[in-house]
């Protein structure tokens, strides 16, 4: 038996990022970016008003107060979007709105709340001030945020909607990010039929293709199903050869001990130097891997809980490899066990839990039926405990590391202030 870590260093050592393509900014949501971005402007363009209210000369407003207002004379409406005519002289103002470019002979912007219109005589307009200005009082510079020739997005980030929002601010509808990878996904035994069919005499649903799809996707690529092969080397071959059009192949199934050289015979037929181990895990013990033309080849547990915890531990990485992200691996957070656990040295474990944050603490409780064909406290589960190889019995009370297993944990059923 290798160590998970042995087998993952392995797998990693074949694997590299695909290409890029040239896409719509909204299509790069979650991928990877394959280019630096310059600014090819300031942002802001030019010193602007951050208030509705009145672009003065500070020196003008000296002493105003709201018992002594000064007055001054409004010689312009300047909304958003729009550069003023004229350029503010003593005793004049403009009124500004929030956005708009700042004035020639403005240094500030009093807020409307600070100012009040007054009657004035004739067609004049005035406005009374109420506080005195300091220079530069509610102007957003230009350039500010990012300045032209700016570097403001590095090759290799995961776009965001921030990102999105960067890539349009800089003018970029279309930019380099890298290919999504499309993974074939292959199920095998005779006992499998498929969701619309009923089973009987010995068959089960394949529900694999659709748990490791999902999986694929959750990883930012494109599963394509590959259905079931019959237990029998030609058909196996048949539907491998198809997932060669793919960039990566995942089948689940005929790994183990009773079938297994089967599944690794027919890949190596194939012109793979495989690799077939039996991996220090549970669930998830037996795992072949190679690289057949090319593509990376998983062949995973049948069993539906060992095939997902090795996808997570193998492929998952592997994968987010190919998107070109560095960040490929998930984050251990550490929790306190609320339960002991039974455990042998020799395998790592990984435990289907319920991770609860209490007053900043996060606990992990174990959750009944971890046997590899569970589904349902995988689907209770929204976190994996991981006990190391050598770990021995785990005593309720323990520090733990554990995997949060998708998004679950950031959402509640109220706000969370
Ligand atoms: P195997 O690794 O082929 O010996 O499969 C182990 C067990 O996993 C089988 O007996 C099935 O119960 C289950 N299994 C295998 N493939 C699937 C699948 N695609 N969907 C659901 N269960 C499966
Ligand atoms: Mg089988």
């Amino acid at each position: 038996m290798i160590s998970v870590e042995t087998a993952l260093e392995i797998i990693l050592s074949e694997i590299k990022p695909l290409g890029m393509e040239r896409i719509n900014i909204l299509s790069t949501l979650g991928r990877v970016l394959g280019e630096d971005i310059s600014a090819y402007i300031d942002n802001p363009p030019w010193d602007n008003s951050a208030m509705d209210g009145y672009a003065v000369r500070t020196i003008d407003t000296k002493g105003a107060s709201k018992d002594r207002p000064i007055i001054l004379q409004v010689i312009e409406d300047l909304p958003a979007g729009y550069t003023a005519k004229k350029t503010i002289k003593k005793g004049e103002t403009i009124r500004i709105m929030t956005g708009a470019p700042i004035p020639k002979g403005a240094d500030a912007v009093v807020m409307v709340e600070n100012t009040e219109k007054s009657a004035g005589g004739g067609q004049k307009s005035e406005v009374k001030i109420f506080k005195e200005a300091k220079a530069g009082d509610n102007i957003r510079r230009g350039g500010e945020d990012f300045k032209k020739g700016d570097i403001v997005l590095t090759k290799g980030m995961v776009i965001r909607p921030a990102e999105i929002g960067m890539l349009a601010a800089v003018g970029k509808s279309n930019v380099y990010a890298y290919q999504k990878p499309q993974v074939a996904v292959l199920s095998t035994g005779d006992e499998l039929v498929e969701i619309e069919e009923t089973p009987i005499s010995g068959k089960i649903i394949n529900s694999n293709s659709y748990a490791i799809s999902a999986q694929i996707m959750e990883c930012g690529a494109i599963p394509i199903q590959l259905g079931v092969a019959r237990d029998n080397k030609k058909d196996l071959q048949e539907k491998l050869e198809f997932g060669l059009t793919a960039d990566c192949i995942i089948s689940s199934g005929g790994v183990s001990v009773g079938d297994f050289d089967f599944v690794k015979d027919v890949l190596k037929e194939m012109g793979s130097e495989m690799r077939f181990w039996k991996v220090a895990m549970k669930p998830g013990k037996p795992l072949a891997f190679g690289v057949i033309g090319g593509k990376p080849a998983f062949g995973l547990p049948g069993n539906p809980i060992s095939s997902m915890v090795a996808f997570e531990q193998f492929a998952r990485p592997a994968i987010l490899k190919m998107t070109g992200r560095e960040d490929i691996f998930k984050r251990a957070f550490t929790a306190i066990l609320t339960k002991s656990i039974n455990k042998k040295p020799g395998r790592m474990h990984f435990v289907r839990a319920v991770l609860e944050d209490k007053k900043g603490q996060l606990y992990a409780t174990p959750l009944e039926g971890q046997g590899a064909g569970i589904l349902s406290s995988m689907v209770k589960a929204n976190c994996l405990i991981i006990l190391p190889e050598d770990a021995k019995d785990v005593k309720k009370g323990s520090k733990i590391k554990v995997h949060i297993l998708d998004q679950s944990l950031l959402y509640q059923d109220k706000p969370g202030y």
